[in-house]
């Protein structure tokens, strides 16, 4: 099963993926963890991202489309995976449809979160991970490239019918709960 999880900044991506992940055993594939996963670690394409990351910006489509067929092309993905964080422009959106269509696969669900505006800010602001972007401006700015970039790709989806919307505000085990019934 091929799962994107899909909402703006703060709306719980992250959270809900590593539940499906460890309730399904589908692995979570979260191309902002790699990206702070590279920075840490000092490669090449951390030294490449960090300042972008730092600003709240994002990552050229071609890096970021490079790195996830390139993942997707492993073995543990045969069965399905995760996606979150991605596709986040609708160039990359077409890209993965490609992708996916030359190795007969496709998206089986795609679960878009709503949060309002102000609990996406509140919750960042309060989460406390340490995250060099999780700082007042640079999250207005996260959510202006949100709402400019990312939200169209939801429109792409649309078209395909694959679009499952998720009432993103409650404890993590309801919405965990209306993900589920979603999808099966
Ligand atoms: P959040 O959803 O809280 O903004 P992510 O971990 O998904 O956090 O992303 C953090 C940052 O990583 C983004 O602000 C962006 O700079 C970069 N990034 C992650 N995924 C992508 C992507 N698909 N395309 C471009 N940049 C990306």
């Amino acid at each position: 099963m091929n799962i994107i999880i899909f909402g703006p900044p703060g709306a719980g991506k992250g959270t809900q993926a590593k539940k499906l992940q460890q309730k399904y055993n589908l692995p979570h594939l979260s191309t902002g963890n790699i990206f702070r996963e590279n920075i840490k670690n000092e490669t090449p394409l951390g030294k490449k991202v960090k300042s972008i990351l730092d600003s709240g910006d994002l990552v050229p489509d071609e890096t970021v489309v490079d790195l996830v067929k390139d993942e997707l092309s492993k073995a543990k993905y045969d069965n399905g995976v995760i996606l979150d964080g991605f596709p986040r422009t609708v160039a990359q959106a077409k890209a993965l449809d490609s992708f996916l269509e030359e190795n007969d696969k496709k998206i089986d669900a795609f679960l878009t979160l709503s949060v309002p505006e102000e609990e996406l800010v509140n919750r960042i602001l309060s989460r406390g991970e340490g995250r060099s972007d999780d700082n007042p401006e640079k999250v207005k700015n996260r959510l202006s490239v949100y709402h400019n970039e990312t939200a169209p790709v939801l429109n792409h989806y649309k078209e395909k019918d694959a679009v499952k919307e998720i009432d993103g505000v409650g404890s993590i085990d309801e919405i965990f709960d209306r993900i589920q019934k979603s999808l099966f």
